[in-house]
């Protein structure tokens, strides 16, 4: 067991460790080459019946748990997304972990609770998001679809769901394309992952309006109830940006929630020239972005946003005797703005990032990354055997193997850009 009074000595190795981890982790293979069980092999059955030395646990991270280590800060990682763990989140994490605050209410932490508001009302500004919205931090976009999810359930249903239970003719239109945490929520919901339309996208992938608000007319006579709309700014697939204004119009028309997912393009609309993805915007009723995506704050932070956050904490308040406060109504007690009641006190790392880089950093950064998939996108057209999938867009690009010359079939195509993904 370590003694606090030599944190100081006891965290130098970490620190050092770290360093040194981040300055050679190109000398890492990206992805971890071991085999399934071969970790959990190497670690005893029961824990151990007398504590262990630091070094002795130190060592054993570096030969037993490194070698199954992913390096998602690697510079040659590229699957899913660039989750980019900046010094400043790093350093404001173990501060965090020093802390060790519940952010559950505004009184567990007032300092967690008004930085956070804080930090909702910078990127309000920054994204130049309507000024009666307000924010928190979640977990996971996940956790902050759901919330979406459950407050237009019963807003739906006339805030009966909670107490009664769920009626099955409540309706989820989104596109084909978007993010499974959608189709998985629709189940914790009640509302069932049959319930969930996925609506035809056009060439670029992007929803097709008028297919949707067919969908809607149809279900309409039906007997259904449409509940929620989801548009996502960058799907997962291939980055397509559906029509905000377009969906929020015939949102507007029906009355139904509209829930914009940029859990992944978030960030670019700090960019004045992305800020027509979010056109129609007034007409949105939540919205979700993740900093751990492109923001340079590590794992985990959420933003969610609402329109009417009396229907947020309509939705989630519950109030135990051991959870009554004083200040109740003067303050914001993010527990009833989402699912968990503990929670952790991200607005802290946000705040170091956001400062030590400032706006301008901010926006150089993420104009260089558009920058670098430009000049991809110019190799991939300039190679005879590669072609676009889909027209670039943001720091994405989406291409495939089809070798000049040859004339494939779409099965043979998919079949060679597998095996090449795979190797
Ligand atoms: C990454 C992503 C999600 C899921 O994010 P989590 O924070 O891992 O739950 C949902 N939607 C889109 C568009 C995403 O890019």
């Amino acid at each position: 067991m370590l003694d606090r009074k030599h944190f100081k000595r006891d965290s130098q190795p970490v620190i050092k460790w770290i360093d040194q981890y981040l300055r050679e982790i190109q000398k890492y293979p990206v992805k971890s080459q071991v085999k399934p069980g071969d970790i959990k092999g190497r670690i005893p059955l029961k824990m151990p019946e007398q504590g262990e030395d630091i070094s002795t646990i130190l060592g054993d991270f570096e030969q037993l748990i490194l070698p199954g280590v992913t390096h998602w800060q690697h510079p040659n990682f590229h699957a899913y997304f660039n989750a980019n763990s900046s010094t400043e989140s790093i350093l404001a994490e173990m501060i965090t972990a020093a802390l060790g605050t519940q952010c559950m209410i505004w009184e567990t932490s007032p300092a967690a609770a008004e930085l956070e508001e804080r930090m909702m009302d910078w990127f309000k500004v920054a994204f130049g998001l309507p000024k009666k919205w307000e924010g928190v931090i979640h977990d996971t976009a996940s956790t902050a679809s759901l919330t979406a999810i459950i407050t237009a359930r019963e807003v739906a249903t006339g805030f009966r769901s909670n107490d009664h239970g769920v009626p099955n003719n409540l309706r989820i239109y989104c596109s084909s394309e978007t993010h499974s945490s959608i189709e998985k929520a629709a189940g914790i919901a009640g509302i069932g992952r049959n319930n969930v339309i996925k609506i035809e996208v056009d060439h670029q992938r992007r929803i097709i309006p008028s297919a949707l608000e067919s969908a809607i007319k149809d279900d309409l006579v039906s007997d259904k109830t449409p509940c929620i709309v989801i548009v996502t700014l960058g799907t997962t697939g291939t980055m397509a940006i559906d029509s905000v204004e377009a969906v929020a119009s015939i949102c507007k028309k029906y009355g139904i929630w509209l829930h914009v997912d940029a859990a992944y393009a978030g960030s670019a609309l700090l960019l004045p020239e992305y800020k027509w993805m979010i056109d129609g915007v007034n007409n949105v009723d939540s919205f979700v972005f993740n900093p751990h995506k492109w923001l340079f704050t590590n794992f985990d932070c959420t933003i969610y946003f609402v329109k009417n956050a009396d229907l947020l904490i309509k939705t989630f308040e519950i109030l135990p005797e051991y959870l009554k406060t004083g200040t109740r109504g003067q303050v914001n007690d993010y527990r009833d703005w989402g699912i968990q009641l503990g929670r952790r006190f991200r607005a802290l790392k946000l705040w170091f990032v956001l400062r030590s880089y400032g706006l301008h950093g901010l926006r150089e950064k993420i104009r260089h990354h558009i920058r670098l998939s430009q000049h991809f996108v110019k190799w991939v057209e300039g190679n005879a055997d590669l072609e676009m999938v889909t027209t670039p867009i943001l720091n994405y690009c989406c291409f495939r193997h089809n070798p000049s010359g040859k004339e494939m079939s779409l099965e043979a195509l998919n079949k060679i850009n597998e095996v090449l993904l795979k190797n």
